[in-house]
């Protein structure tokens, strides 16, 4: 099943139906501005979606119940908080050795690096250290700092934050976890970021296998 996006022109139609219907394609594209014509393929569109109805002599009446809105909406409720894991880190000063041992014990393929007191310094993946390995270097005499990515390149979500918006960086930035952060202002009024939690493609995955079962 498609999730339908909307033009921003689709959308205020929405909102005029919702609002107003049943109302005339006419007065539609008075309100918007545009001619009848112009407006005729988005309303083709909101119609075979089922977000509008058109009755004869009546108009167009919004209709939006159908299964893509509901579970839309749905999935925007749904916040980082709900589905994130708990966050596993490491030190920047532990080695490369000691990263790939995390690796496997915690079964995780990114590790969080963290200063002393928990806060967010960057991100090591497994590409990252097979990087660094492959270059013959003695994995226990190089540092995880070698191979992570720095803040304040790293792409981060909140608690607070909707599952969705957390998805969609992962997809845009390409990668597989994002670390969930609290911020803070310390003693000299700048941000720090304390690691709370991590989000990654799995949670994502069980999430929509919880969706498919209709839990
Ligand atoms: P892998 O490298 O194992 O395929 P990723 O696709 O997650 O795993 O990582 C790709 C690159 O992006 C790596 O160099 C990694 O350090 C970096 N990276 C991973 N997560 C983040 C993040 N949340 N923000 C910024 N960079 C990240």
């Amino acid at each position: 099943m498609a999730l339908i996006r909307f033009s921003q022109r689709q959308e205020k139609i929405i909102e005029i139906v919702k609002r107003a219907g049943p109302i005339t394609s006419e007065n539609i594209a008075q309100q918007l501005d545009l001619t009848r014509a112009t407006l005729r393929p988005d309303l083709a569109i909101l119609t075979m979606s089922g977000i509008l109805e058109a009755r004869p002599r009546v108009g167009y009446y919004y209709k939006g119940n159908n299964v893509n809105t509901l579970l839309a909406e749905e999935i925007k409720k749904i916040r980082v908080k709900d589905i994130k894991s708990v966050p596993v880190v490491i030190r920047e000063g532990a080695s490369v050795y000691d990263a790939i041992v995390a690796m496997f014990i915690e079964d995780v393929g990114t590790l969080t690096v963290v200063s002393e007191g928990g806060y967010l310094e960057g991100v090591v993946s497994r590409k990252d250290l097979l990087k660094v390995t492959i270059g013959q270097s003695d994995p226990k005499q190089v540092p995880v700092g070698i191979a992570m990515t720095r803040m304040p390149n790293i792409v981060i979500t909140t608690l607070e934050e909707t599952v969705l918006l957390a998805a969609t960086k992962i997809i845009e930035h390409q990668v597989d976890t994002l670390p969930v952060v609290k911020t803070f202002l310390d003693d000299k009024g700048k941000e720090i970021l304390e690691v709370v939690g991590r989000i990654t493609k799995t949670n994502l995955a069980k999430l929509l296998m919880e969706f498919g079962e209709g839990r």
